[in-house]
């Protein structure tokens, strides 16, 4: 199919969401961005913008078929696995609808990774972070603080995207949103006496300053593993393709 004929619905809420967005609405494909509606002040794609969930798998079916969209891309954030598996069972659902996940590379890859202490879920970073230090940096999201609320510690910094009220008298809590800086994450981190840094395997550029920050200041990381999607059968046989790059979508779109 030519890209120009494609309906697109875009999964987002990512800075490679966005991106491909752009890169669609530049080409003169007809684009829809979804957004989940999570943070106050979003920054918004190209192209039109729906925001708030489907309500679940059958709302996701309807708004496909509704709308008559061609393709469905899932440009979610690696750790949004909920979204993830919607998509990829709507899309089954849906036969006519070709489904895509377009995910940015995970960190294994990154030259400190083998220095890292990986684990599963947020449960086990707890755990691992207060083995690690006892003024941790938590850069894993609003939603996953309450994870880390009993741990042992001097003080606890959290970077969150919309300004909330630090949960404890030992927490200071940090807006912003990246792209980030290496100066900059070295001076918040000594600023802060960090002594652990805390992140999910988010992947990409983006926010990978505080892993160089942390290297050059000899700071321990806690990695988050990225989770394993859990599919019915039917989904499982079949997988949904994968891209890494804008190239490899507009190639996709027109296959
Ligand atoms: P999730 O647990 O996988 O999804 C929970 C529910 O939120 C979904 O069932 C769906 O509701 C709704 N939803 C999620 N993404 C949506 C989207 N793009 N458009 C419309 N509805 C959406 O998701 P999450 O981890 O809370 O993440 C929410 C959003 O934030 C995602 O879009 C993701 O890309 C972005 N984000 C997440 C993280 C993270 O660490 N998880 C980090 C950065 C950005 P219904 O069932 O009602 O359809």
């Amino acid at each position: 199919m030519h890209p120009e004929a494609s309906n697109v619905l875009i999964l987002g809420g990512t800075a490679e969401a966005r991106s491909l967005a752009h890169t669609l609405v530049a080409a003169g494909v007809d684009v829809e961005s979804s957004l989940a509606g999570r943070v106050s002040n979003p920054r918004l794609p190209a192209g039109r913008v729906r925001i708030g969930g489907f309500g679940g798998v059958e709302g996701l079916v309807s708004y496909l078929q509704e709308r008559r969209f061609t393709h469905l891309i899932d440009a979610t954030h690696p750790f949004a696995a909920q979204m993830s598996q919607h998509a990829a069972v709507a899309a089954d659902r849906c036969q006519q609808i070709a489904v895509l996940r377009f995910v940015r590379p995970g960190w294994a890859d990154h030259p400190d990774a083998a220095t890292w202490q990986w684990v599963p879920d947020l449960a086990a970073a707890a755990a691992a972070t207060a083995q690690a230090g006892r003024r941790p940096f938590l850069t894993t999201g609003r939603q996953s603080l309450p994870s880390f609320a009993d741990l042992p510690a001097e003080h606890i910094l959290a970077r969150v995207v919309d300004p909330m009220a630090p949960p404890g008298p030992a927490w200071s809590v940090v807006h912003d949103r990246g792209p980030y800086e290496v100066a900059a994450e070295i001076y918040l981190m000594q600023h802060h006496g960090v002594d652990v840094v805390v992140t999910k395997d988010s992947g990409g550029d983006y926010t990978s300053a505080k892993l160089s920050a942390a290297a050059s200041l000899r700071i321990p990381v806690v990695v988050v593993s990225r989770p394993r999607p859990t599919l019915p059968g039917s989904v499982q046989h079949g997988g949904v393709a994968t891209a890494h790059r804008v190239a490899d979508v507009l190639a996709w779109l027109e296959e």
